[in-house]
């Protein structure tokens, strides 16, 4: 089945910015779309994003972007859509440059989505389902993604005053995906009330966790573990990312009001897991700092898993760097770090064969599309990362797996530990 038409339209993501929304017409008139997200700690090796950097929506429409697309359709039009590899590799080579900076990881990110959205409805294969197909993928069993939900948003996500940016809870001890949901879920309205019976506010940052302002970490913890007993699930384990680059300066990390070398920053970590259930921390350290990462990994990896984001941004070479140089065990996986379905791909396949966990992400912009939750059982992820269990462009991917697990009853099993390598 071949392609007839590519549209592209400038829609609004979780935070009212601007983003894609690209439609992929066949010849026989069957169509798809695919909708892009947008962070906001952005890693400085990320693709880039295309924007306009003009007047209307503060510099951050898309409208070159949706050019960048006219441009593509041109290229793909009567290609197979079932050529996926083919058609990634035409758009990266129409760019010609290492990060998309021609027509923009966004535009080409759009158009990879809704071929293969467009692809499985042609196959009459549920997405997760065609993407093995498609990529030739090995896998024989389903295993459904644990989640981790960021309960507590800090960072540049809220104004918390937070250095840390997510405090997750990880619902592994549960059975099935559905009752992991659920644990996490009244997690969540216990929290609530806890913060409120304590005078804190319970309005929310850009991933749906609260965003109390509470300055020091530690304390942040001590409320989840109340949470999470007070809820009934006292041995849930917690997870953090600490988008470290975003307080670091000149070597030196700026933590609760402190300036410190990464050796002392890593004692902080190793303190709190002592004293904390934690099983997994993101981006401890800044993107280009491989010593820490290096250091870190060597001494808590055994019993922490240490997640790459920033310092991979899903990009081959900065994980075969990674691997190289035993700077890390996990891998966060954005298909809008490289900006195509095939890239993203290998990238997850190079970390399964380093013995890397791989958590499977959504962005702090987000949408209603739910395309991750369908990679991340495609791939048998094991981990997905998509927010607070609220705000509906966090369920969409959350509901979207109940949806899977009840397809598969049967035929899957929740991850529970084998999200996790340790
Ligand atoms: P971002 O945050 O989407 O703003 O980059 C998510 C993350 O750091 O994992
Ligand atoms: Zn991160």
């Amino acid at each position: 089945m071949k392609i007839s038409k590519i549209k592209a339209r400038e829609v609004l993501d979780s935070r009212g910015m601007p983003t894609l929304k690209t439609s992929i017409i066949l010849q026989d008139s069957t169509c798809a779309s695919a909708c892009v997200p947008s962070g906001a700690s952005t890693g400085i090796h990320e693709a880039l994003e295309l924007r306009d950097k003009e007047k209307r929506y503060l510099g951050k429409g898309i409208l070159k972007a949706i050019k960048s697309v006219s441009l593509i359709e041109k290229s793909l039009k009567g290609l197979s859509v079932f050529d996926q590899e083919l058609i990634d590799k035409t758009m990266c080579e129409l760019d010609g440059t290492e990060n998309k900076r021609n027509l923009g990881a966004n535009a080409i990110l759009s158009v990879s989505l809704a071929v293969a959205r467009v692809a499985s409805a042609v196959a009459k294969m549920p997405l997760y389902k065609y993407l093995r197909k498609a990529f030739k993928l090995k896998e024989k069993t389903y295993l459904l993604p644990c989640p981790m939900l960021n309960i507590v948003n800090g960072g540049i996500h809220a104004d918390s005053g937070l250095n840390i940016q997510e405090f997750m809870i990880v619902p592994l001890k549960q059975k099935t995906f559905r009752e992991a949901l659920q644990a996490a879920s009244e997690t969540y309205h216990t929290l609530k009330e806890l913060l409120a019976q304590n005078g804190l506010t319970t309005s929310v940052g850009d991933e749906g966790g609260f965003a109390p302002k509470i300055k020091n970490h530690a304390a942040v913890f001590r409320l989840l573990l109340k949470a999470t007993s007070k809820a009934g699930y006292p041995n849930m384990p917690f997870a953090i990312d600490c988008a470290a680059s975003e307080f670091y300066e000149d070597t030196f990390y700026f933590f609760e009001g402190r300036k410190l070398k990464y050796k002392e920053l890593g004692a902080i970590y190793s303190n709190f897991a002592v004293n904390f259930p934690i099983i997994s921390i993101e981006d401890p350290f800044e993107q280009d700092d491989f010593p820490a990462w290096e250091y870190f990994t060597q001494k808590e990896g055994k019993k922490l898993n240490i997640v790459g984001d920033d310092l991979f941004v899903t990009n081959l070479d900065r994980l075969e760097l990674g691997i190289e140089r035993k700077a890390a065990n996990s891998i966060l996986i954005k298909l809008n770090q490289i900006g195509t379905l095939s890239e993203t791909i290998k990238v997850i396949y190079k970390a399964k064969e380093a013995g890397f966990s791989t958590i499977i992400s959504h962005r702090s912009g987000e949408t209603e599309d739910s395309f991750i939750a369908d990679l991340a059982v495609a791939v048998n992820s094991g981990a997905i990362k998509a927010g607070a269990p609220a705000r509906s462009e966090r369920l969409a991917k959350y509901n979207r797996l109940l949806e899977i697990e009840e397809e598969l009853a049967g035929k899957a099993i929740f991850a529970q530990n084998k999200a996790f390598i340790r």
